[in-house]
């Protein structure tokens, strides 16, 4: 339930008391039912494609739908026949005329469009089913699809307008001797006469309209009410022929695809914003519901509704960009190996997108892309802080793709929503181009950079000597004896914890073969969060080396493989210090220097994304 202080419901109600005393108008007679029509309801509803309801007046009033059913019924004729077919019956231009009137595009042998009477009773007999009963259930439960509840009609409107619609008739005659339709034209006109008399309420209408603006979805059930590419046409022919020969006119003033309806409704669409629905009975001399057209110029003016306003500004989508020698991933690396990645990590590029993704912004990042290119090897295109991908944006991205393969170039597409994924894999990406984050995506384009200098880590594979460790690079063979029985040497196979959070401080690590994971356990579930992981060769679990007071550990370690480490009892250092205190403050000099460097990097990396 939305609050009575709601600025949208202000705004609406608002504009229901400045519009509701007016008198201008006269209800429909031509259908003599309709004549009984009250002219003082009034109802204004407005609908989100998420489901938000605003409404205000007689918006739960039902009246007959009348004309406003024409686009839907347009809209399943061309579910039923195709684009092509329907074409070469119902053409798609305006007429100038009024609803009712006896013209024809004569040279293509076609009424001229689906919302005019002549083009509504041709789209009608199109469609499918066995016998009226059939024809009219589909008719009737398209509707309900759109109105997201059961629907009836007005069998008092149904047979007033059957018995006194000869104008109706005398224009399906015509149509027959033209053979712009075939079969049964008693029941063709029968179920255009039933479609009209169809009841709905302002809400009802506002609902249908919301699913126009949403691609089709009903906003309240979720149900896929037709299918998008029907929306389009839907809603093209109510841009240009929906509001009778006031049409080019509304297009001007209000500029909102909208149907109307001689009982008194109209509707209005803003795609991806909202539906409107209004009801009132009296009509001005084109038939278009009085209130109706002020209340949808009013919102139109208030808020710049017009189709033609909007006209977003393209700002860039690159909310930062950096490369691999900027910022590396969480996994660990060797000495050679870091060194490498400092050169050649510029091979690797990162964009981390933001906002809404279409034609103009994309077509920058385009443009970026190419500038950039020299250098590149690996792009990779995050796409976390992304909002909305439109239809063009996947056609660019797919462009974009294969620009990067003539390029040689590696695109990596990583936090990418999966629905978006999904329209992309449509469009040529493949599994293998997608990645879960950054993080995993650098890890893989290094991986990738270091297998090609044959710097990767299968050539780890054996256990390393203690020597062989990246902290003792710069020690000498006496040093080493003096060292080497400090160090215990311990097994672990996989999962085994090699240290626990919260356990005391009291060693360090050198990792002599295999794999581990250091994780956080996140409290409220089993989850675990990954920070990084090493490989043989490198010291963990030293910072403790420096912490005077034996603190406790703040994360696990975890075996992934099979896993041996030289491990250094803190208490074993207090020989070290009395026995050869050279050795000793060289040991904790080289410790101190790998804890700058990662500092530094740290820095550097901080430095990068900031800018
Ligand atoms: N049933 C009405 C007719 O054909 C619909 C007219 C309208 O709403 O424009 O006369």
């Amino acid at each position: 339930m939305i609050k009575e202080n709601s600025p949208i419901l202000t705004c609406i109600t608002d504009i229901y008391e400045r519009y509701h005393h007016i008198n201008e108008g006269n209800v429909a007679t031509y259908i003599p039912e309709l004549a009984k029509a009250n002219p003082n309801l009034f109802g204004i509803c407005i609908t989100t494609p998420d489901g938000q309801i605003y409404q205000v007046g007689e918006s739960e009033h039902s009246f007959t739908i009348q004309s406003i059913s024409k686009p839907f019924v347009y809209g399943l004729a061309l579910a039923d026949h195709g684009v092509d077919k329907i074409m070469s019956k119902v053409g798609v231009e305006p007429t100038g005329e009024a609803f009712n009137s006896i013209v024809f595009d004569e040279e293509n042998n076609r009424p001229y469009n689906p919302m005019v009477n002549a083009g509504a009773i041709a789209t009608t007999a199109l469609i499918k089913g066995k016998g009226y009963e059939q024809r009219f259930n589909r008719i009737l439960t398209m509707f309900e699809r759109f109105a997201g509840r059961s629907l009836s009609v007005d069998e008092s409107v149904f047979e007033s307008e059957k018995s006194t619609g000869h104008r109706n008739r005398a224009i399906a005659y015509l149509e027959l001797n033209a053979g712009m339709l075939e079969g049964n034209l008693d029941e063709h006109l029968d179920l255009y006469f039933r479609q009209c008399s169809i009841l709905v309420t302002a809400k009802d209408l506002a609902v249908m309209a919301a699913t126009l603006a949403n691609n089709g979805i009903n906003p309240i059930t979720q149900q896929q009410a037709v299918d998008p590419k029907e929306v389009r046409a839907i809603l093209s022919v109510m841009a240009s022929c929906g509001m009778y020969d006031f049409s080019g006119e509304w297009l001007y003033r209000i500029g909102l695809p909208a149907k109307s309806g001689v009982g008194g409704g109209i509707i209005a669409v803003l795609p991806g914003q909202f539906g409107i629905g209004t009801f009132s009975p009296p009509l001005d001399a084109r038939g278009n519901s009085v209130r109706g057209i002020k209340v949808c110029e009013e919102l139109s003016q208030r808020f710049k509704f017009h189709l033609f306003d909007s006209h977003p500004v393209s700002q860039t989508c690159v909310s930062r960009s950096y490369t691999g020698a900027m910022v590396s991933s969480k996994r660990q690396r060797r000495i050679f190996q870091r060194d490498f990645l400092d050169k050649e990590g510029d091979k690797i590029l990162v964009y981390e997108l933001k906002g809404d993704l279409y034609f103009a912004t994309l077509e920058k990042l385009t443009r970026q892309l190419q500038s950039n290119q020299k250098q590149a090897q690996f792009i990779i295109l995050d796409g976390r802080r992304v909002g909305n991908v439109n239809s063009s944006a996947i056609t660019l991205l797919s462009e974009i793709k294969q620009w990067g393969l003539s390029q040689e170039i590696i695109l990596i597409l990583t936090g990418f929503e999966q629905k978006t994924q999904n329209r992309l894999q449509d469009n040529g990406w493949t599994d293998e181009m997608f990645m879960e984050n950054i993080d995993a995506a650098l890890e893989w384009c290094e991986n990738s950079l270091l297998s090609r200098a044959n710097y990767d880590d299968k050539i780890l594979k054996d256990q390393l000597a203690l020597e062989e460790m990246d902290i003792f690079k710069a020690f000498t063979q006496e040093e080493m004896t003096v060292i080497a029985p400090l160090f215990t040497e311990f097994s672990y196979q996989p999962n085994d914890f090699i240290i626990r959070e919260g356990e005391q401080a009291d060693r360090l690590f050198l990792l002599a073969k295999g794999r581990a994971t250091v994780s956080l356990k996140l409290s409220q579930n089993e989850q675990r969060k990954r920070l990084t992981s090493y490989i043989p060769g490198i010291a963990f679990g030293e910072l403790a080396l420096f912490d005077l007071n034996l603190s406790q550990r703040t994360a696990d370690i975890i075996a992934d493989t099979e896993v041996i480490c030289y491990v250094l009892k803190f208490d074993n250092l207090k020989t070290l210090l009395t026995k050869h205190p050279e050795v000793y403050i060289k040991l904790m000099q080289t410790f101190g220097t790998t804890l700058v460097n990662t500092i530094k990097r740290a820095t550097l990396e901080i430095r990068s994304l900031s800018v």
